[in-house]
Parts: C-alpha cells; sequence; structure tokens
C-alpha cells in the first residue's frame, strides 16, 4: 500500500460550497513515535504544490479534501517585500492557538477556495500557536503582522471558518452572486496572490 502514498495521487483545490469546507477536520494521529506517515508527508507535499501553482501563500488539507488538521505556509512565490521573508515556510500540524493579542490589524484578503474575492478582513495583529511541524517536533512560535494573518486564515479552515464570514451582512448579500458562481462552477476568476 505504501506504494500507493508515494505515487503521485491527484489532488486539486476544492471551492467554496464544497460541504468539506464547512466541515471541523480531524486531528492528526501523532502516536508514532514524532514519524509522520507517508501519507500525511504526501499530503504536505500536495499542499505546497498547489499552493505554489495558484501563486498562493497558505493551504489547509480540507481545501485539497482532506480534513486534517494541518496547514502550510509558503511565501516562495510573494513578490519581494510583501510582509514576508521569501524563505517563510512553515508545516503547522494539529495547531492551537494559544494566544492572541489585542492590537488588530486590517489586511486585505483572498483565498484559493474562493476565488476573484478579497475583501479587508481585522483579525488580532499577533498570535501564540503551537503545533507539530513536518519533523514530528512540537513547536511553540509567535507570529506577528503577515504570517499571524496567514496563519489564523488557515487555521479557520481546519475549523470550517472561511473569511467571508467575518463580513458584514450586506457585504456578503453583495457578494452571493458571485460565491453562487463558484459555487456552481461557473468561470471562476484566476484568484491572484490569495492564502
Ligand atoms: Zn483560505
Amino acid at each position: 500500500m505504501e506504494e500507493n502514498y508515494n505515487s503521485k495521487i491527484h489532488r486539486s483545490i476544492v471551492l467554496y460550497g464544497a460541504k468539506i469546507l464547512r466541515e471541523q477536520a480531524q486531528e492528526v494521529d501523532l502516536s508514532g513515535e514524532g514519524v509522520l506517515s507517508p501519507q500525511i508527508k504526501n499530503i504536505i507535499d500536495s499542499l505546497f504544490h498547489l499552493s505554489n501553482a495558484a501563486e498562493g501563500i497558505g493551504l489547509a488539507a480540507p481545501q485539497i479534501g482532506e480534513s486534517l488538521r494541518i496547514f502550510i505556509v509558503s511565501a516562495a512565490l510573494l513578490p519581494e517585500g510583501e510582509g514576508m521573508a521569501k524563505d517563510f515556510r512553515r508545516v503547522c500540524i494539529n495547531p492551537q492557538l494559544i494566544w492572541q493579542s489585542k492590537e488588530l490589524s486590517t489586511y486585505e484578503e483572498g483565498c484559493l477556495s474562493i476565488p476573484g474575492i478579497r475583501a479587508p478582513i481585522t483579525r488580532p495583529k499577533q498570535v501564540e500557536l503551537s503545533y507539530v511541524d513536518e519533523h514530528g517536533k512540537s513547536i511553540k512560535e509567535t507570529f506577528d503582522d503577515l504570517p499571524a494573518r496567514v496563519v489564523q486564515h488557515e487555521y479557520d479552515h481546519l475549523e470550517g471558518k472561511l473569511f467571508i464570514d467575518y463580513l458584514s451582512p450586506l457585504k456578503r448579500r453583495l457578494l452571493k452572486k458571485k460565491l453562487n458562481q463558484i459555487r456552481d462552477g461557473i468561470e471562476p476568476q484566476k484568484p491572484e496572490t490569495q492564502n
């Protein structure tokens, strides 16, 4: 069976309207003494591959059809000086938000699962997260500014939450037609840098 995990499993980014994007993702079983299974490694590879291919800066497992508590952040394709170092790269498994700053910041967000829609979203400026990395190591890390924003956006995906949930009812009503088009698979526009 292991060969199956090593061979390329066809995955693609799941779009708005898919049920999995609204589900609470499952904890990853890490009982194997810190060693990640080939299946989990394969999912991590797919997350980086698909995020980069779509010029995103982060992607969560539910967005590729896997209801597991894993997300990645990758600034590899972010233009220089856009708020994250080019080599900023994280794999967060079973993350837990342990602290959020009172200070807030507002920044325009997008989502690879909701192509063509962007909106300013207000979130805590800093967060502290505990997670297990791709080597099975437990980490506690504080994120600031853009990395903090991406981490919160991706964490939300594991809770079945989308950035549009933060918009006012009026704003959501204005976006309803576009959202329905994405849901119904009608010509999703090519996303710009999104997460
Ligand atoms: Zn997203």
